[in-house]
């Protein structure tokens, strides 16, 4: 039986792909084997890439100046990747830090770049972003980081930064294929796969042709996006089961009615989640209610030793992954495109219920 699962990473993925796997998993398209055991270098195999990015090319409108790459080494290895392609050791690197991830970004940063600028810090609690007129950026930095939705506060950007010339890197990793999202205000946006996009251990770098001739001569080949997408992302292995995967998910997107419907019905599940917990004396959200996510969504319970409780009650009900991240505790829903509206219904009812008997 499934469950609903509200994991923040690897998370909960489409059924009907998950269908499709199984179905084909052992004698993929006829050929008598399964799409793991053939060559990258396969026709067939480099069909399902080029099938996989198209489909993504087409989900979020990227323009034909951008290289679209499926790389390795998550999210986190893009935190030192990003440096080592867009700035010279001496540069100076804009960030922002709206919460963990940020702050992953940036240490892992001043590794790599000698002038790391915190140019806005929304601080310890994390349930804000600082506005854009606020922020101290520095005077030809060679990019802006940021992280639109932060996976553990469950703090969401509601704007894109204005950055002039200067070009804007975005850790989309959370939101990415949430909603529509204009591609051309940005220089590069990475994911990694493992919440609406696949399984884990494959990362999606969309990066703008101007900023591939910047790469250190020491950045490692596999994270080189120039010769990456030189080499349509297969210097080496990739890793192929996540982009076959990848791209059944971005073709259940498209076939869900694409990103505006997807959008739409983002916004549905996370406005009844967060009326259930504005409107209980039982249930609090701390986060700034213009900067909420809609793809993660924290919250605590008025009696914090009742937090055992809840959690084992819900599993009986069949939700899992309702505990928040080890680093801030009580609860946290992940909310991500597979989870579909009913299964946020059936979470408020549980929660509406758990409230009467124990609040
Ligand atoms: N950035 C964000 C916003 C994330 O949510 C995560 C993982 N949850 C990461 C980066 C790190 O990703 P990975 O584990 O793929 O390195």
């Amino acid at each position: 039986m499934r469950v609903l699962n509200f994991s923040a990473g690897p998370a909960a993925l489409p059924l009907p792909v998950l269908e499709q796997v199984q179905a084909e998993l052992s004698d993929w398209q006829g050929g008598g084997m399964s799409v793991m055991e053939i060559s990258h270098r396969s026709k067939a195999f480099i069909r399902v890439a080029e099938e996989a990015e198209q489909e993504l090319r087409a989900l979020l409108a990227i323009p034909a100046n951008y290289k679209v790459l499926f790389l390795q080494g998550g999210a986190s290895g893009q935190f030192a990747a990003i440096p080592m392609n867009l700035a010279a050791a001496d540069a100076t690197v804009d960030y922002i830090n709206t919460g963990n991830w940020s702050k992953k970004a940036i240490g892992e940063a001043k590794n790599h770049c000698v002038r790391v600028n915190v140019a806005a810090d929304a601080g310890g609690a994390y349930t804000d972003v600082p506005p854009e007129s606020a922020w101290q950026r520095s005077e030809g930095a060679a990019y802006l980081h940021y992280t639109p939705n932060e996976t553990i506060g469950g703090v969401a950007f509601p704007f894109i930064p204005q950055t002039g010339g200067v070009p804007l890197v975005a850790d989309f990793s959370s939101s990415i294929l949430s909603e529509p999202l204009d591609v051309s205000r940005f220089g590069l946006i990475y994911a990694g796969a493992q919440k609406n996009i696949g399984p884990s251990g494959l990362v999606v770098v969309i990066v703008r042709d101007d900023l591939l001739d910047r790469a250190r001569k020491t950045t490692p080949s596999i994270w080189n996006y120039k010769q990456m997408a030189a080499e349509g992302s297969m210097s080496n292995t990739p890793p192929t089961f996540g982009w076959y995967m990848a791209g059944l998910v971005f073709k259940w997107v498209r076939e869900t009615g694409g990103l505006a419907a997807m959008a739409e019905r983002n916004r549905r599940k996370a406005a009844m989640l967060y009326e259930a917990i504005d409107g209980s004396g039982f249930y609090r959200n701390p986060v700034a209610k213009p900067c909420r996510s809609i793809m993660n969504v924290p919250f605590t319970l008025a009696k914090p030793e009742l937090d055992k409780a809840f959690l084992s009650e819900a599993q009986k009900a069949g939700l899992v992954n309702l505990e928040g991240h080890r680093s801030v505790g009580g609860m946290r829903a992940s909310i991500y495109n597979a989870m579909p509206p009913e299964g946020v219904a059936t979470l408020v009812s549980f929660m509406r219920e758990f409230e009467r008997k124990n609040g």
